[in-house]
């Protein structure tokens, strides 16, 4: 991809090539060999914050090739300092102008989260836990208004719209969360939106404005 297109015509790109990805027509000459350029190039058209699952290897997901995509994956895409680094280094020294964040179905970090809150008495590591900690706001109203009733909750629902929160939080910690990138976004110069990777389908789905 060039560096001359615009955050939507980036996002165009991602779109069609999630289509190639799931029709199975992904191109794979580009992956082959690093070309020499590279070396001397870094311009990443787009930056992916996504989820440190297997399933979901984000160059093949967007079909894009080396150099392509600058790709930051932690477990359950959470945002933490470092990550809002990164994205600050990649849309300041690459000029950068799209940012997705990727969640996905059947997200491990998510449930994680969820079980803890289901089961205070559920230990996790002072890392893992660290982690745990970012996605709970996004969960626990979810999870409050789910057990409301007294009924028996549904898990699977409760899990997937979770995942979804858990995205949103992330691209509004993103916007907000950074006066260096809160300026871009308004004028104009970074696009922030969510996606989520459908693991059965291959499938993104983006949740624009
Ligand atoms: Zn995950």
């Amino acid at each position: 991809m060039s560096d001359k297109l615009t955050a939507k015509q980036v996002l165009a790109a991602l779109k069609a090539g999630n289509e190639r990805y799931v029709a199975s027509l992904a191109s794979t000459e580009h992956v082959s060999i690093p070309p020499p350029a590279l070396v001397h190039e870094h311009k990443p058209s787009a930056i992916i914050l996504g989820c440190s699952d297997a399933r979901v290897p984000v160059e093949l997901v967007f079909d894009q090739g080396l150099g392509d995509l600058f790709v930051i994956r932690v477990a359950g895409n959470v945002v933490a300092p470092s990550q809002i680094g990164s994205v600050e280094f990649a849309a300041e020294k690459f000029g950068t102008r799209l940012v997705v964040v990727l969640g996905h179905s059947h997200c491990g970090a998510v449930t994680a989260c969820i079980e803890a809150l289901v089961n205070p008495e559920q230990y996790y590591s002072p890392n893992l836990q660290s982690i745990v900690d970012r996605i709970r706001p996004s969960v626990l109203n979810l999870h409050e208004i789910a057990t409301a009733s007294g009924d028996d909750v549904d898990m699977d629902e409760l899990i997937d719209r979770s995942i979804r929160a858990n995205v949103g939080m992330s691209v509004s910690q993103l916007k907000h969360g950074s006066r260096i990138l809160e300026d871009m976004v308004n004028a104009g110069d970074l696009l922030i939106v969510g996606a989520e990777y459908d693991v059965a389908t291959g499938k993104v789905n983006f949740f624009e404005d």
